[in-house]
């Protein structure tokens, strides 16, 4: 049954899912692999669906296979697709043109961070209510972390108790976003890095183990095994 998404929300989620995956081996776009015998990027929209603030779902879909996850989506939500573009942030630009009236709060997910919770999307979305132009859920560092040169000599170690793992969703207030897109520069990997790069406020709420960016088959094996366990 295709999730009703709530008319009175007041959340756009873009969910760029336009990349190769190289880093996943040779096979489909990352957001069509299959995870459990489903699509990461079914996994992703039908979580986000699930969280009651969400009005609005755009996803940027590889050019090649807008009309395929199109009718892949079909019977998950109701979603938008766009193409996306070479880049991540030309893939977020692309969802973001797509946004309609009506949505203050933006987000934006990876889908192949594909079993975030619905109310990690609550949180972050909670807190741009509540006052933030920019949040992010953030993870502490586990790992002891150093600073090396080009020939993997250890220039010294980084204090780990001042560095967070940044995760998506990233929520921003809708026209803090469109600012930052319309004036950005060089592609970053993130979002945030937008508006910080323009002096702007970013602000971290806990994120979810949940989360993870499914990037590599260690993490694919990882999904699948926190799927048998109920994510
Ligand atoms: O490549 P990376 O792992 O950083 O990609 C993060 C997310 O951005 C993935 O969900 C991927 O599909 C998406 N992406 C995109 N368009 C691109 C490159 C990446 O939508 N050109």
């Amino acid at each position: 049954m295709t999730a009703q998404l709530n008319p009175r929300g007041d959340v756009a989620v873009l969910v760029p899912a336009a990349g190769a995956g190289v880093r996943l081996g040779p096979g489909a776009p990352k957001a069509l692999r299959l995870l459990a015998g489903e699509p990461l990027l079914v996994h992703a929209v039908r979580r986000i669906a699930a969280a009651p603030s969400v009005h609005t779902i755009v996803v940027a879909a590889p050019a090649t296979e807008v009309e395929a996850v199109r009718a892949m989506l079909a019977p998950v939500a109701p979603v938008t697709v766009v193409p996306g573009g070479a880049e991540r942030q030309e893939s977020v630009a692309a969802a973001l043109a797509a946004v309609p009236g009506g949505p203050e709060i933006v987000l934006v997910h990876d889908a192949a961070r594909a079993l975030t919770p619905p109310h990690l999307v609550e949180s972050v979305a909670a807190a741009v209510r509540d006052g933030h132009d920019a949040v992010i859920p953030v993870l502490p560092v586990v790992d002891t972390i150093k600073e090396v040169d080009a020939t993997e000599r250890v220039l010294g170690t980084v204090d780990r108790s001042a560095l967070r793992a940044v995760q998506t969703p990233q929520g921003f207030r809708r026209s803090v976003l469109v600012a930052a897109h319309r004036s950005a520069g060089d592609a970053l990997t993130d979002d945030a890095g937008l508006i910080e790069k323009q002096g702007g406020a970013v602000m971290c709420v806990p994120g979810s183990e949940l989360a993870l960016k499914i990037t590599r088959p260690f993490d694919m094996a990882l999904a699948e095994h926190l799927l048998t366990t109920g994510a």
